[in-house]
């Protein structure tokens, strides 16, 4: 898939024009575009540029990317895991205690629903729902489940599709979305427009904070326009009349990792929250240096094993823009995953193949390096099982990651 890729000048936040490059990842594919092999050498590559805005301290990817056929098509969901449908009734139940225990049928909206396994949470304990969500099949999906969704953008003309009775609602939820959105303050000042006097708007996005912790430079992708954490999604609530609530609706452990999920509260005046953009500044240079040490250690255990057959294991986002980022790719045998998203696949960019865990069966590999690494101990305890390997052959991708295990 080719797609339009273009720079921005100004920041996407406060529209300033003193921005500064700070990570470069150069020639980096989408998460999710694997290809056959009469397409290798045809996806999309463009360098990743993340940015900070001098003047605000909001980071940012400075290029935006056509993505309207990429989330049309987009069939990924969180369907499938256990933890996940847990998290979502958790969210729902909290925030129905927590803002709307006198409202027995709040109406709520959530941008980018998806399969709209979350809104179903709350039409559960008896909210009125309604999805926007751009992906088609997504959007049928959830309609199917009883969930009524748009297929449609949250955009500025967004007002023109609600119907009558969702034109003033309670609560605005977005999870994964709002740091998707190219022009992010434009979706603000509309959600501020059509939420009541009070409303409430719940935002789950990646930390920054904790990207840096874990130094995974692999969730700096095309798909994400901005990269926040406690201290500048305060700002840009605040900037834009709104009022943080908390950051802890839910705990550390009832969330998904890297999540960081800010409740705010409509108001009529702009709210002042202090960044220091010097501290950012030097915090993401701090990340880049970070990110090279990382990038040069996971080489460097290429080559000390290049001798035995290495395999990847986990397809997902991380693993693919994990190993996009290596200079040589060549110590990898092949990726496999417990769930390919098809047959006869190679990854984008590094054009390892992809296959099933079967192969581990038949093809015998030394070791494995684990990116999957939420699942590490399923994934080692189901491979020695089925195939007869031992714990030692593991490797987690987080122990040549972090900056602490340097
Ligand atoms: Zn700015």
């Amino acid at each position: 898939m080719k797609s339009k890729h273009t720079r921005i000048y100004n920041c996407r936040i406060c529209n300033a024009t003193e921005m500064e490059v700070v990570i470069l990842l150069k020639q980096m594919p989408f998460t999710d575009e694997f290809i056959s092999k009469q397409d290798i050498g045809n996806e999309f590559l463009a360098d990743i540029e993340i940015s900070i805005c001098k003047v605000c301290g909001c980071t940012q990817n400075v290029n935006n990317t056509d993505m309207d056929d990429y989330y049309n098509e987009y069939t990924y969901s969180v369907q499938s895991s256990g933890f996940a449908i847990q998290f979502m009734g958790t969210l729902a139940e909290r925030v129905k205690e927590r803002y709307f225990r006198a409202n027995s049928a709040p109406k709520v909206v959530e941008i980018g629903s998806g399969t709209g396994e979350q809104l179903l949470e709350f039409k559960k304990l008896g909210c009125e729902v309604l999805g926007i969500e751009p992906s088609e099949k997504l959007a049928e999906y959830a309609n199917g489940i009883g969930v009524p969704t748009l297929h449609a953008f949250f955009d500025g003309d967004i007002n023109n599709i609600l119907p009558d009775n969702f034109k003033s609602v309670d609560l605005i939820i977005s999870s994964y979305t709002y740091d998707h959105i190219p022009q992010p303050i434009t979706v603000l000042k509309k959600i501020h427009e059509i939420l009541k006097e009070d409303g409430i708007m719940i935002h789950e996005v990646h930390d920054l904070d904790l990207i840096k912790q874990r130094n995974e430079y692999c969730l700096f992708e095309h798909e994400h326009y901005t990269y926040l954490n406690e201290r500048s999604i305060s700002y840009v609530m605040g900037a834009n009349s709104f009022e943080v609530d908390t950051f802890s609706l839910l705990l550390q452990n009832e969330k998904r990792a890297n999540s960081l999920l800010v409740a705010a509260r409509k108001v009529n005046c702009v709210k002042k929250y202090e960044v220091d953009v010097q501290f950012e500044l030097k915090e993401l240079k701090q990340l880049n240096q970070d990110v090279s040490v990382s990038i040069h250690r996971i080489q460097s255990w290429l080559s000390d094993n290049a001798n035995v057959k290495v395999v990847a294991y986990g397809a997902g986002g991380r693993g693919i823009m994990t190993i996009a980022a290596l200079n040589d790719v060549s110590g990898i045998k092949f990726i496999v995953d417990k769930n390919p998203k098809a047959e006869n696949i190679f990854a984008p960019k590094s054009h390892l193949p992809v296959y099933g865990i079967d192969i581990l069966g038949v093809e015998h590999a030394d070791k494995i390096l684990v990116f999957s690494f939420g699942y590490f101990k399923e994934i080692v305890n189901e491979l020695c099982d089925k195939f007869g390997y031992t714990p030692n052959q593991f490797v987690s991708i987080l122990d040549l990651l972090e900056p602490k295990n340097a």
